[in-house]
């Protein structure tokens, strides 16, 4: 055996899309971006490149949904300032990204 980090046969995702130097989103960087992605608080291309991801892949869009589903429950306990639309805006964000 002589597994290391450096043998070629041993790669790791995340870092080999770093050395690629293209800006490919990963999943876990979207699952990560997704909370300030609800707030609007990701520049414009970030945010191009979730909206992006989410609309190719099925399993990050799944986790938004539980994302809002958790957003929606929270808000309806604070009813000082609920998120009004934003489910249907980002409802429609998708759609537009699907019709492409
Ligand atoms: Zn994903």
């Amino acid at each position: 055996m002589r597994l290391s980090p450096h043998d070629p046969n041993v790669t790791i995702p995340l870092q080999t899309d770093r050395a690629a130097g293209e800006p490919r989103t990963t999943c876990r960087q979207v699952v990560e971006l997704l909370s300030d992605y609800l707030d609007g608080a990701l520049p414009a291309e970030v945010r191009a490149r979730v909206v992006t991801h989410l609309a190719s892949c099925r399993g990050c869009a799944t986790y938004l949904d539980q994302l809002l589903e958790v957003v929606r429950r929270t808000s309806s306990l604070r009813q000082d300032n609920p998120p009004t639309g934003l489910y249907d805006r980002l409802r429609a964000t998708f759609r537009d990204q699907r019709d492409r």
